[in-house]
Parts: structure tokens; sequence; C-alpha cells
């Protein structure tokens, strides 16, 4: 059965593995494609933002997965827990350090930094803090499953492009 969830270069799986990531996409597709790309390496650090339950960071830690819950204050002084995963505890110290207790901000430096957790390319972060969502020249199908907004005729992302491609495309196996 493990084979069959072979694909490409990336890792290899075990069942367990398996099960995990299907368990995930049962509770959201994004988020089992988000804890793929972290577990393959394309992206150092991934953030959930929507509520998990006690028992679904098991399934994060069952594909290898570090995970960290956050608490971040809102604009109106509510508090809410984010949930951080990576392969590298430093990056998730470096998360907590410098987010852990403070206030979502969308600075251009905040910007800067999460886009160098998230494995955005620098160029498409930048890009994107001095004008979002500029014309770039992707197709609709390339761009959804982007987690950054492209720059145009970006180099990084076009490199990017065909790997996260391989990842969207083997979730089709749970
Ligand atoms: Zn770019």
């Amino acid at each position: 059965m493990s084979n069959q969830c072979r694909q490409g270069d990336l890792r290899p799986e075990t069942p367990e593995f398996h099960r995990s990531l299907c368990a995930l996409k049962e509770i959201d597709f994004e988020l089992a494609y988000l804890a793929m790309l972290t577990r393959e390496g394309l992206k150092p650090l991934s953030r959930w933002e929507k509520d998990l339950a006690e028992g679904d960071l098991k399934l994060f830690q069952r594909t290898g997965l570090i995970t960290k819950q956050v608490r971040r204050i809102v604009k109106t002084g509510r508090e809410i827990v984010e949930t951080i995963f990576s392969r590298t505890p430093a990056y998730i110290e470096l998360y907590e350090h410098a987010f852990s207790n403070t206030p979502i901000d969308k600075s251009a430096g905040t910007q800067q930094f999460e886009g160098f957790l998230f494995g955005y390319p620098p160029c498409c972060v930048n890009q994107y803090i001095r004008k979002p969502y500029a014309p770039n020249n992707l197709t609709q199908q390339q761009q959804k499953i982007l987690f950054h907004w492209a720059c145009r005729d970006c180099k990084i992302t076009a490199s990017l492009l065909p790997a996260y491609k391989r990842i969207y495309d083997s979730l089709d196996r749970c």
C-alpha cells in the first residue's frame, strides 16, 4: 500500500503517514497540502489560523512535523490561537520569539519575515508590499496552488511551480 503513495521524488511514505495525511485532508484540503509542502521542505514553516483539536496536532506529528500553538491578539483585543508547524525546531522558535502574545500586524517588516519563514520568494513579497495582487503572468490554476502572489515573470516561482504541483496532485491519492 505504501508504494501506491509514492510519487516522483517525494519522501517515502509509511501507511501511518498516509492515514494521517488523509485525516488532515478530511479536516481541510489546504491543511493537508500545507503539511505536505512543509514536510517536503518547500516551506520552512506554515501557519494555520483556524481552530484545531488536540488530536489534530497528533496527525502533524505522525507526518514528521513539529507543531506549536501560539497566542495572538486581534484588533478587538480578543485572543486567537494559531497553529504553526515545521520540520525544524529553529523555525518554530523564530516564529514564537517574534510573534507569541503579540498583536497581529501587517507591517512590511512582518510580511518580509513571514515570507522568509513561509518560503515565499522575496521578490514576490516585496512586490506584494508595494502593490498587492499586481497582475502577473500565471494562469489561474498556477496561482491557485501557491500561497504567495507571484510577481510578474518571477524566476523563483517558475522553479517552485512544478514542485508545488507534484505535491498538490499527490493529495489525490487519499
Ligand atoms: Zn517573485
